[in-house]
Protein backbone atom coordinates (compact mmCIF):
# COMPACT_ATOMS: atom_id res chain seq x y z
CA UNK A 1 0.00 0.00 0.00
CA UNK A 2 1.31 3.48 -0.87
CA UNK A 3 1.16 5.38 1.84
CA UNK A 4 -0.71 8.51 0.68
CA UNK A 5 -3.68 9.65 3.06
CA UNK A 6 -6.75 8.06 1.97
CA UNK A 7 -10.40 9.31 2.85
CA UNK A 8 -11.78 7.31 5.61
CA UNK A 9 -14.68 5.28 3.61
CA UNK A 10 -11.62 4.01 1.67
CA UNK A 11 -9.66 3.12 4.74
CA UNK A 12 -12.23 1.11 6.37
CA UNK A 13 -12.82 -0.82 2.92
CA UNK A 14 -8.46 -1.40 1.95
CA UNK A 15 -6.68 -0.94 5.39
CA UNK A 16 -5.98 -4.25 7.57
CA UNK A 17 -5.38 -6.65 4.55
CA UNK A 18 -3.00 -9.16 3.58
CA UNK A 19 -0.49 -7.69 1.17
CA UNK A 20 -1.83 -8.25 -2.64
CA UNK A 21 -0.03 -11.30 -3.84
CA UNK A 22 -1.01 -13.39 -6.66
CA UNK A 23 -3.28 -16.21 -5.44
CA UNK A 24 -3.33 -14.50 -1.64
CA UNK A 25 -7.00 -14.19 0.42
CA UNK A 26 -8.09 -10.31 0.30
CA UNK A 27 -9.16 -11.50 3.88
CA UNK A 28 -7.26 -12.14 6.99
CA UNK A 29 -8.24 -15.44 7.58
CA UNK A 30 -9.13 -16.65 11.24
CA UNK A 31 -6.86 -18.25 12.85
CA UNK A 32 -8.10 -20.41 15.60
CA UNK A 33 -5.05 -20.84 17.27
CA UNK A 34 -3.66 -21.18 21.11
CA UNK A 35 0.04 -21.48 20.41
CA UNK A 36 2.45 -21.09 17.53
CA UNK A 37 5.71 -22.56 16.68
CA UNK A 38 8.64 -20.91 18.69
CA UNK A 39 11.01 -19.06 17.83
CA UNK A 40 8.38 -16.27 16.00
CA UNK A 41 7.03 -13.35 16.55
CA UNK A 42 3.99 -14.59 18.12
CA UNK A 43 4.28 -17.73 20.40
CA UNK A 44 1.30 -17.56 22.63
CA UNK A 45 -2.23 -16.80 21.42
CA UNK A 46 -3.18 -14.89 24.77
CA UNK A 47 -0.67 -12.15 23.46
CA UNK A 48 -1.90 -12.09 19.61
CA UNK A 49 -3.39 -13.26 16.61
CA UNK A 50 -3.38 -12.13 13.13
CA UNK A 51 -7.14 -12.13 13.15
CA UNK A 52 -7.12 -9.32 15.85
CA UNK A 53 -4.21 -7.80 14.06
CA UNK A 54 -5.81 -7.22 10.84
CA UNK A 55 -8.95 -5.45 13.07
CA UNK A 56 -6.60 -3.42 14.55
CA UNK A 57 -4.70 -2.08 11.69
CA UNK A 58 -7.77 -1.01 10.08
CA UNK A 59 -9.42 0.48 13.47
CA UNK A 60 -6.16 2.28 14.37
CA UNK A 61 -5.82 3.42 10.36
CA UNK A 62 -9.57 5.12 10.95
CA UNK A 63 -8.70 6.99 14.34
CA UNK A 64 -5.17 7.67 13.68
CA UNK A 65 -3.48 5.33 16.51
CA UNK A 66 -2.27 2.46 17.40
CA UNK A 67 -5.35 0.12 18.37
CA UNK A 68 -5.59 -2.67 21.05
CA UNK A 69 -8.72 -4.77 20.92
CA UNK A 70 -10.78 -6.55 23.45
CA UNK A 71 -13.33 -8.82 24.35
CA UNK A 72 -15.44 -6.57 24.63
CA UNK A 73 -16.01 -2.63 24.71
CA UNK A 74 -16.12 -2.77 28.93
CA UNK A 75 -12.62 -4.92 28.74
CA UNK A 76 -12.01 -1.83 26.83
CA UNK A 77 -13.29 0.84 29.46
CA UNK A 78 -11.70 -1.30 32.16
CA UNK A 79 -8.40 -1.51 30.61
CA UNK A 80 -7.96 2.13 30.40
CA UNK A 81 -9.32 3.00 33.55
CA UNK A 82 -6.60 1.01 35.08
CA UNK A 83 -4.38 3.58 33.94
CA UNK A 84 -5.29 6.01 36.62
CA UNK A 85 -2.83 6.02 39.66
CA UNK A 86 -4.88 4.04 42.81
CA UNK A 87 -7.27 7.16 44.64
CA UNK A 88 -6.74 9.30 41.61
CA UNK A 89 -9.89 11.08 40.64
CA UNK A 90 -11.80 10.71 37.50
CA UNK A 91 -13.86 13.27 35.87
CA UNK A 92 -16.91 11.78 34.04
CA UNK A 93 -20.01 12.80 32.22
CA UNK A 94 -22.65 11.94 34.21
CA UNK A 95 -24.77 9.94 31.63
CA UNK A 96 -21.85 7.97 30.42
CA UNK A 97 -22.80 4.11 29.39
CA UNK A 98 -24.01 3.12 32.70
CA UNK A 99 -21.76 0.19 33.35
CA UNK A 100 -18.82 2.52 32.95
CA UNK A 101 -20.47 4.55 35.50
CA UNK A 102 -21.02 0.89 37.68
CA UNK A 103 -17.02 0.12 37.23
CA UNK A 104 -15.99 3.77 38.80
CA UNK A 105 -18.50 3.74 41.69
CA UNK A 106 -17.29 0.07 42.34
CA UNK A 107 -13.45 1.55 42.44
CA UNK A 108 -14.80 4.23 44.55
CA UNK A 109 -15.85 2.24 46.77
CA UNK A 110 -12.95 0.32 47.27
CA UNK A 111 -10.34 3.12 46.76
CA UNK A 112 -9.54 2.60 43.38
CA UNK A 113 -10.78 6.27 42.33
CA UNK A 114 -12.32 9.20 43.66
CA UNK A 115 -15.57 9.62 40.69
CA UNK A 116 -16.78 13.52 39.85
CA UNK A 117 -19.70 13.31 37.59
CA UNK A 118 -20.21 16.40 35.87
CA UNK A 119 -23.04 17.22 32.93
CA UNK A 120 -20.70 16.62 29.89
CA UNK A 121 -22.43 19.53 27.61
CA UNK A 122 -21.63 22.27 30.28
CA UNK A 123 -17.52 22.66 29.56
CA UNK A 124 -17.18 25.33 32.14
CA UNK A 125 -18.66 22.40 35.08
CA UNK A 126 -16.33 19.62 33.36
CA UNK A 127 -13.21 21.93 33.71
CA UNK A 128 -14.37 23.29 36.60
CA UNK A 129 -14.40 19.51 37.81
CA UNK A 130 -10.76 18.91 36.26
CA UNK A 131 -8.01 20.37 39.05
CA UNK A 132 -6.22 17.34 40.43
CA UNK A 133 -7.53 15.01 38.12
CA UNK A 134 -5.81 11.80 36.76
CA UNK A 135 -8.50 11.81 33.63
CA UNK A 136 -11.31 13.01 31.80
CA UNK A 137 -13.48 10.44 30.80
CA UNK A 138 -15.68 11.87 28.02
CA UNK A 139 -18.41 10.24 26.74
CA UNK A 140 -20.06 12.12 23.29
CA UNK A 141 -23.19 11.88 22.15
CA UNK A 142 -23.73 10.26 25.34
CA UNK A 143 -25.81 7.57 25.88
CA UNK A 144 -29.09 7.90 26.01
CA UNK A 145 -28.99 11.44 26.51
CA UNK A 146 -27.50 12.62 23.50
CA UNK A 147 -25.59 15.44 25.20
CA UNK A 148 -22.38 16.09 22.78
CA UNK A 149 -19.27 17.57 24.57
CA UNK A 150 -16.78 20.21 23.35
CA UNK A 151 -14.07 17.71 22.66
CA UNK A 152 -11.50 19.93 21.46
CA UNK A 153 -11.75 22.17 24.58
CA UNK A 154 -11.90 19.85 27.12
CA UNK A 155 -9.22 17.54 25.97
CA UNK A 156 -6.83 20.94 25.79
CA UNK A 157 -8.07 22.06 28.92
CA UNK A 158 -7.48 18.33 30.56
CA UNK A 159 -3.61 18.48 28.95
CA UNK A 160 -3.52 22.03 30.63
CA UNK A 161 -4.33 20.32 33.89
CA UNK A 162 -2.30 17.48 33.48
CA UNK A 163 -5.44 15.19 33.22
CA UNK A 164 -5.44 11.79 30.55
CA UNK A 165 -8.24 12.82 28.49
CA UNK A 166 -10.77 9.59 27.20
CA UNK A 167 -13.41 9.57 24.92
CA UNK A 168 -15.84 6.92 24.70
CA UNK A 169 -16.85 7.43 20.87
CA UNK A 170 -19.02 4.71 20.35
CA UNK A 171 -22.31 5.83 19.16
CA UNK A 172 -20.01 8.26 16.52
CA UNK A 173 -17.68 5.48 15.53
CA UNK A 174 -14.57 6.28 13.54
CA UNK A 175 -16.47 7.66 10.82
CA UNK A 176 -18.21 10.94 12.20
CA UNK A 177 -15.68 11.37 15.09
CA UNK A 178 -12.00 11.35 15.24
CA UNK A 179 -11.06 12.23 19.31
CA UNK A 180 -7.60 11.57 18.56
CA UNK A 181 -7.36 14.65 15.51
CA UNK A 182 -9.28 16.68 18.48
CA UNK A 183 -6.36 16.67 21.23
CA UNK A 184 -7.59 13.05 22.66
CA UNK A 185 -4.98 10.74 24.93
CA UNK A 186 -7.30 7.66 24.18
CA UNK A 187 -10.78 6.19 22.37
CA UNK A 188 -12.56 3.89 23.59
CA UNK A 189 -15.43 1.91 21.25
CA UNK A 190 -17.44 -0.68 22.09
CA UNK A 191 -17.38 -1.98 18.24
CA UNK A 192 -20.25 -4.33 19.16
CA UNK A 193 -22.69 -1.84 18.05
CA UNK A 194 -21.62 0.51 15.18
CA UNK A 195 -18.60 -1.21 14.22
CA UNK A 196 -19.69 -4.45 14.06
CA UNK A 197 -22.86 -3.18 13.22
CA UNK A 198 -25.40 -6.59 12.97
CA UNK A 199 -25.51 -7.73 16.35
CA UNK A 200 -24.01 -10.44 16.22
CA UNK A 201 -20.69 -9.83 18.02
CA UNK A 202 -19.16 -8.23 21.10
CA UNK A 203 -16.33 -6.54 20.59
CA UNK A 204 -14.10 -3.45 22.00
CA UNK A 205 -11.25 -1.68 21.24
CA UNK A 206 -8.71 1.11 22.59
CA UNK A 207 -6.91 3.33 19.98
CA UNK A 208 -4.24 6.18 21.44
CA UNK A 209 -1.64 8.12 19.84
CA UNK A 210 0.46 7.68 23.09
CA UNK A 211 3.20 4.82 22.44
CA UNK A 212 3.63 4.15 26.28
CA UNK A 213 -0.49 4.04 27.04
CA UNK A 214 -0.96 1.91 24.06
CA UNK A 215 2.13 -0.76 25.40
CA UNK A 216 0.23 -0.57 28.87
CA UNK A 217 -3.03 -1.45 27.87
CA UNK A 218 -1.64 -4.22 25.50
CA UNK A 219 0.40 -5.18 28.99
CA UNK A 220 -3.17 -5.31 30.65
CA UNK A 221 -5.13 -7.14 27.96
CA UNK A 222 -2.48 -10.28 28.33
CA UNK A 223 -1.97 -9.88 31.97
CA UNK A 224 -6.26 -9.63 32.15
CA UNK A 225 -6.65 -11.91 29.84
CA UNK A 226 -9.80 -10.50 28.35
CA UNK A 227 -8.74 -11.17 24.71
CA UNK A 228 -11.07 -11.05 21.31
CA UNK A 229 -12.12 -14.12 19.91
CA UNK A 230 -10.18 -14.93 16.55
CA UNK A 231 -13.85 -15.23 14.91
CA UNK A 232 -15.46 -12.07 16.42
CA UNK A 233 -12.18 -10.25 15.27
CA UNK A 234 -13.30 -11.29 11.95
CA UNK A 235 -16.73 -10.61 12.04
CA UNK A 236 -15.78 -6.78 13.43
CA UNK A 237 -13.59 -6.31 10.64
CA UNK A 238 -16.01 -7.78 8.11
CA UNK A 239 -18.85 -5.07 9.50
CA UNK A 240 -16.23 -2.31 9.34
CA UNK A 241 -15.48 -2.70 6.12
CA UNK A 242 -19.33 -1.60 5.58
CA UNK A 243 -19.79 1.26 8.13
CA UNK A 244 -19.76 4.06 5.87
CA UNK A 245 -22.72 2.98 3.47
CA UNK A 246 -24.63 1.45 6.35
CA UNK A 247 -24.00 5.38 8.35
CA UNK A 248 -25.36 6.61 5.21
CA UNK A 249 -28.74 4.67 4.97
CA UNK A 250 -28.98 4.85 8.90
CA UNK A 251 -27.86 8.48 9.29
CA UNK A 252 -30.20 9.57 6.55
CA UNK A 253 -33.41 7.62 8.09
CA UNK A 254 -32.21 9.11 11.63
CA UNK A 255 -32.69 12.48 10.24
CA UNK A 256 -36.13 11.67 8.11
CA UNK A 257 -37.23 10.31 11.41
CA UNK A 258 -36.84 13.09 13.20
CA UNK A 259 -38.28 15.60 10.78
CA UNK A 260 -41.65 12.92 10.85
CA UNK A 261 -41.62 12.70 14.62
CA UNK A 262 -41.63 16.38 15.72
CA UNK A 263 -45.70 16.58 15.25
CA UNK A 264 -46.38 12.55 16.54
CA UNK A 265 -49.03 11.99 19.08
CA UNK A 266 -47.69 11.75 22.22
CA UNK A 267 -44.51 12.93 22.01
CA UNK A 268 -43.16 15.55 23.98
CA UNK A 269 -39.65 15.79 22.65
CA UNK A 270 -37.54 14.05 19.88
CA UNK A 271 -33.73 13.97 20.70
CA UNK A 272 -31.37 14.29 18.02
CA UNK A 273 -27.29 15.07 18.46
CA UNK A 274 -27.66 16.22 14.50
CA UNK A 275 -25.27 13.54 13.31
CA UNK A 276 -25.05 9.13 14.33
CA UNK A 277 -27.76 7.06 14.37
CA UNK A 278 -29.40 7.24 17.63
CA UNK A 279 -32.23 9.27 18.57
CA UNK A 280 -33.85 9.63 21.70
CA UNK A 281 -38.21 10.22 21.92
CA UNK A 282 -39.88 11.67 25.24
CA UNK A 283 -43.30 10.66 26.07
CA UNK A 284 -45.61 11.71 29.08
CA UNK A 285 -44.72 8.99 31.26
CA UNK A 286 -43.31 5.77 31.38
CA UNK A 287 -46.46 3.67 30.66
CA UNK A 288 -46.73 5.93 27.52
CA UNK A 289 -43.95 4.49 26.52
CA UNK A 290 -43.78 0.95 27.39
CA UNK A 291 -47.35 1.24 25.62
CA UNK A 292 -45.32 2.36 22.34
CA UNK A 293 -42.73 -0.45 22.90
CA UNK A 294 -45.22 -2.85 23.16
CA UNK A 295 -46.60 -2.24 19.68
CA UNK A 296 -44.29 -1.27 17.39
CA UNK A 297 -43.98 -4.82 14.85
CA UNK A 298 -41.03 -4.30 12.48
CA UNK A 299 -38.72 -1.96 15.03
CA UNK A 300 -37.06 -4.86 17.73
CA UNK A 301 -37.48 -4.23 21.51
CA UNK A 302 -34.31 -4.22 22.80
CA UNK A 303 -31.18 -2.79 24.75
CA UNK A 304 -28.15 -2.30 22.64
CA UNK A 305 -27.81 -0.16 18.93
CA UNK A 306 -26.08 0.27 16.10
CA UNK A 307 -27.03 -2.64 14.29
CA UNK A 308 -28.62 -2.92 10.55
CA UNK A 309 -31.65 -3.15 12.26
CA UNK A 310 -34.00 -0.67 14.16
CA UNK A 311 -34.09 -0.99 17.82
CA UNK A 312 -36.15 0.94 20.78
CA UNK A 313 -35.93 0.83 24.09
CA UNK A 314 -37.11 2.37 26.92
CA UNK A 315 -34.21 3.04 28.97
CA UNK A 316 -35.54 3.75 33.14
CA UNK A 317 -37.19 0.18 33.07
CA UNK A 318 -33.69 -0.55 33.75
CA UNK A 319 -33.65 -0.01 37.56
CA UNK A 320 -29.35 0.90 37.21
CA UNK A 321 -30.37 4.04 34.63
CA UNK A 322 -29.53 7.85 35.90
CA UNK A 323 -33.04 9.17 37.68
CA UNK A 324 -31.64 12.08 35.34
CA UNK A 325 -33.26 10.28 32.20
CA UNK A 326 -36.93 10.74 32.10
CA UNK A 327 -39.10 7.35 32.72
CA UNK A 328 -41.36 8.36 29.45
CA UNK A 329 -37.43 8.84 27.16
CA UNK A 330 -37.11 5.72 24.40
CA UNK A 331 -34.00 5.29 22.84
CA UNK A 332 -34.06 4.77 18.79
CA UNK A 333 -31.42 2.61 17.63
CA UNK A 334 -31.90 3.85 14.03
CA UNK A 335 -31.30 0.78 11.07
CA UNK A 336 -31.20 0.35 7.64
CA UNK A 337 -34.70 -0.14 6.89
CA UNK A 338 -36.74 1.97 4.37
CA UNK A 339 -37.85 4.72 6.08
CA UNK A 340 -41.19 4.73 5.08
CA UNK A 341 -41.39 1.29 6.92
CA UNK A 342 -39.45 2.55 9.93
CA UNK A 343 -41.82 5.76 9.87
CA UNK A 344 -45.58 4.03 9.55
CA UNK A 345 -44.64 1.55 12.23
CA UNK A 346 -43.11 4.01 14.78
CA UNK A 347 -46.30 6.31 13.80
CA UNK A 348 -49.30 3.59 14.42
CA UNK A 349 -47.52 2.56 17.60
CA UNK A 350 -47.81 6.16 18.83
CA UNK A 351 -51.56 6.85 17.58
CA UNK A 352 -54.27 5.50 20.08
CA UNK A 353 -56.45 4.74 17.24
CA UNK A 354 -55.10 1.24 16.71
CA UNK A 355 -56.58 -2.23 17.89
CA UNK A 356 -53.94 -4.95 19.07
C1 LIG B 1 -22.33 -0.83 24.76
C2 LIG B 1 -21.46 0.28 25.21
C3 LIG B 1 -20.31 0.03 25.98
C4 LIG B 1 -19.94 -1.37 26.46
O1 LIG B 1 -19.60 -2.20 25.39
P1 LIG B 1 -19.81 -3.80 25.39
O2 LIG B 1 -19.28 -4.18 24.07
O3 LIG B 1 -21.27 -4.04 25.57
O4 LIG B 1 -19.03 -4.35 26.54
C5 LIG B 1 -19.52 1.11 26.33
N1 LIG B 1 -19.85 2.38 25.97
C6 LIG B 1 -20.95 2.64 25.25
C7 LIG B 1 -21.25 4.05 24.88
C8 LIG B 1 -21.79 1.62 24.84
O5 LIG B 1 -22.88 1.89 24.14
Amino acid sequence: MSDTPRRLETVAVAAGRPPHRPGAPFNEPVTFASAFVAGGELEYARYGNPTWTALEEALGALEGGECVSFASGMAAVSAVLHLVPSGGAVVVARHSYQHTLALLDDGARTGSFEVRRVDVADADAVEAAMPGAAMVWLESPTNPALELADIPRLTAAARAAGAMSVVDSTFASPMLQRPLELGADIVVHSATKLIAGHSDVVLGAVVTGAAEAAERIRHHRGLHGAIPGPMEAFLALRGLRTLSVRLERAEANARELTRRLADAPGVVEVRDPGFGTVLAIVLEDAAAADRVVERVRLWIPATSLGGVESTLERRRRWATEAPTIPEGLIRLSVGIEHIDDLADDLLAALGDGRVD
